[in-house]
């Protein structure tokens, strides 16, 4: 349904590079779980299908990213259709605007969402991007407004209008009064004061009227009447493939294990709790055949996991309150944090080999079927 295994070329490269994963495809194909197809109406609290990220998708979007200096997929901005898009998402077969796409990798951990800029656009017509900047005369709102400069040389102290000293001659350059020959500007010269002038009322301003004009509808608009529009960029955050490949994997996985013990599951799932709060949970899946509820956090990070990551997990599941909560774990666990757990309620799962993860949660699941006589 998320069109994740559809490409079979990708799946197979996946499983030569991470043969473990072949291998535990195999014990589920051996549990002989059957996927049913999950009809509309049983999803619960989950928002419409968007495109999910595949693990080979993701990967060769890594790779892609890893090839640019700053890791940082920015983005492109089109000025006269007033769109903004990602080129490089091409490159891995996915549209170039599927910001959803990119924020799925934020929320799995994979990059790292930061303000690219603001961009002051037409209070009038916000979805068009291209204003650009004008000067006008505040005497006669001339635009015929030209800039002029002092300039001083340094070595002999003469001081005149910019248009008195010629730069014309780039190789050949000398000032006007001790006809010494100027090599650099940057250090000969000194701009002791810079105004405009009108051209067309001889008028002089220090400060010219500035506005910014919107060019598709051809007006102008005040610089502080103007909306901004924020861009963002992506930067990857971890940049060690097959931690990412493990996660996405076991997500996958686990989205499976569930479907097959009659679950609806959701990847990055939107879950309203008794606060009429949203959370965005990682797995979220509920039976079929008595509306328990189960959600699945995933961490896998070097720095271990700690309690702060704890607590963030305990405000969605506080709030959910729903029949389990799993937090599995490829990496080490912190002093505290498995107490924590238990004094909450959550059903810590931690093994570096995540195989063994799959099978752990499959034996919860298993066993949490067991108790309350549901059938596969
Ligand atoms: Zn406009
Ligand atoms: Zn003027
Ligand atoms: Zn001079």
């Amino acid at each position: 349904m998320f069109g994740r295994k559809s490409n079979n070329d990708s799946k197979s490269k996946t499983e030569a590079k991470f043969p473990h994963i072949g291998g535990l495809a195999s014990i589920l194909k051996n549990e002989s779980i059957s996927v049913p197809p999950i009809p509309e109406s049983t999803k619960v609290n989950s928002e419409p299908d968007l495109p999910k990220p595949s693990p080979s998708k993701s990967v060769n979007l890594i790779q892609e990213v890893q090839k640019f200096d700053d890791k940082t997929i920015k983005p492109f901005i089109d000025y006269t259709e007033g769109s903004i898009f990602y080129p490089v998402l091409s490159n891995i077969g996915e549209t170039q605007d599927n910001i959803a796409y990119l924020d799925d990798l934020v929320s799995d951990g994979i990059l790292a969402k930061h303000i690219y800029e603001k961009l002051i656009v037409c209070p009038i017509h916000p979805t068009v991007f291209s204003s650009s900047m004008r000067l006008y005369c505040p005497k006669c709102h001339s635009m015929n407004v030209e800039k002029l400069n002092l300039f001083e040389h340094k070595k002999c102290g003469y001081i005149a209008e910019s248009k008195n000293f010629d730069f014309s001659n780039i190789d050949h350059s000398v000032c006007p009064s001790c006809l010494k020959e100027i090599k650099n500007f940057e250090k000969e010269i000194r701009v002791p004061a810079m105004w405009y002038q009108c051209e067309d009322c001889i008028e002089k301003f220090d400060n010219a009227v500035i506005k910014l004009h919107c060019r598709k509808h051809d007006h102008d608009f005040d610089t502080n009447s103007g909306k901004f529009i924020t861009t963002f960029c992506y930067k990857l955050k971890n940049s060690d493939i097959s931690n990412i490949s493990d996660t996405t994997q076991i997500k996958d996985e686990l989205v499976k294990l569930l479907r097959g013990f009659n679950f609806t599951a959701e990847l990055n799932s939107l879950v309203k709790g008794k606060s009429g709060n949203t959370h965005e949970i990682p797995i979220f899946g509920k039976s079929k055949s008595n509306g328990d509820s189960i959600l699945i956090f995933i961490k896998n990070q070097s720095t271990g996991v700690d309690e702060s990551d704890m607590n963030s997990i305990l405000i969605p599941k506080l709030d959910i309150d729903p029949k389990n909560t799993l937090l599995v774990t490829v990496s080490d666990v912190k002093e505290g944090v498995e107490n924590m757990a238990k004094h909450y309620g959550i059903n810590l799962i931690s093994d570096p080999d995540f195989s063994k993860i799959i099978s752990r949660v499959e034996e919860f699941v298993s066993a949490w079927y067991a108790n309350n006589g549901g059938r596969k």
